[in-house]
């Protein structure tokens, strides 16, 4: 999952060098975000998005977690001498985090690392929700979601309508199977919505699909939640950066993506925010 800019520390094309820890400045962070990149070797995921920044790439380099220990707690400690705050440490990296093998092991252990040496830093995870439907994964969010960990799950929605859907993400994974879980994990876990508006093929989203997008936008954030759970705000994006497959994915105008925002703005009131990042 892909949220970075180019930055004075480093730059997001080091994942694919291999590299477990990142630092960058990113947009929806709105400074300096630690990456976690569980996937060093290869892209790893569950969807294949057109508009997807990392590139195709092999290399031989495993993950280890003790390395990954020792490399977060090392950057932590540079970072805290630097000028920037460490806004997040953030699960993202050359794939979906949740189907890495040590997910489970390299939450915790982030978790703990930044309890030690960036309590201030939000623990987030970017994800596209397929891992939801492991009742273990799904078990696993929810705790640390509601818990000490105060985990933040940033879920990628871009689509309302299956049609969409299947051209944005190319995914396998039934879109309602994934609605079903996404609905239950906004029931029980604060969750920000992410949502990415592009051309495929040279289309943009048609009036059908903008309108069903806010009308299970606005439906996810009316569930009934739990306290502390529930729709935390929505962040709608825009193509920014090189995609493997460019120009099958283009960017759309900013006015574009502000009157969607303002259409589920709107839906939704003022209670819940929606960002734009063009
Ligand atoms: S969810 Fe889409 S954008 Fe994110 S890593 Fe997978 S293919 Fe790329």
């Amino acid at each position: 999952m892909c949220d970075v800019q180019p930055g004075p520390v480093e730059n997001h094309r080091s994942r694919e060098s291999g590299v477990l820890v990142y630092p960058v400045f990113s947009r929806r962070s709105k400074g300096l975000s630690v990456g976690i990149n569980l996937f060093p070797d290869r892209k790893v995921c569950s969807f294949d998005c057109p508009y997807c920044e990392v590139f195709p790439f092999q290399r031989d380099a495993a993950f280890r977690l003790d390395l990954l220990e020792t490399e977060l707690r090392a950057t932590l400690r540079r970072l805290k001498a630097g000028e920037f705050p460490v806004r997040d440490i953030s699960f993202s990296g050359n794939g979906e985090p949740s189907l890495a093998p040590q997910f489970h092991e390299a939450l915790e252990a982030t978790a703990r690392i930044r309890d030690q040496e960036a309590s201030g830093a939000a623990l987030v995870l970017i994800t596209n929700g397929t891992g939801l439907l492991s009742d273990q994964t799904f078990d696993l969010l929810r705790r640390f979601a509601a818990g000490p960990e105060r985990l933040s799950i940033w879920l990628k929605l871009d689509a309302g309508t299956g049609d969409w859907y299947a051209r944005m993400n190319r995914s396998p994974v039934p879109f309602n199977a994934l609605l079903d879980r996404i609905r239950e994990l906004v029931r029980r876990a604060p969750v920000i919505l992410q949502t990415m508006l592009c051309r495929i093929n040279g289309e943009a989203p048609s009036a059908e699909e903008a309108a069903a997008w806010t009308a299970l936008a606005t439906e996810l954030a009316g569930l009934n939640a739990a306290p502390g759970a529930g729709i935390q705000g929505v962040q709608i994006y825009g193509k920014a950066r090189p995609a493997p497959e460019d120009p099958l994915a283009e960017a759309l105008g900013p006015d574009y993506l502000e009157d969607r925002a303002q259409a589920l703005q709107n839906a939704l009131g003022r209670a819940i925010p929606v960002e734009v990042f063009v």
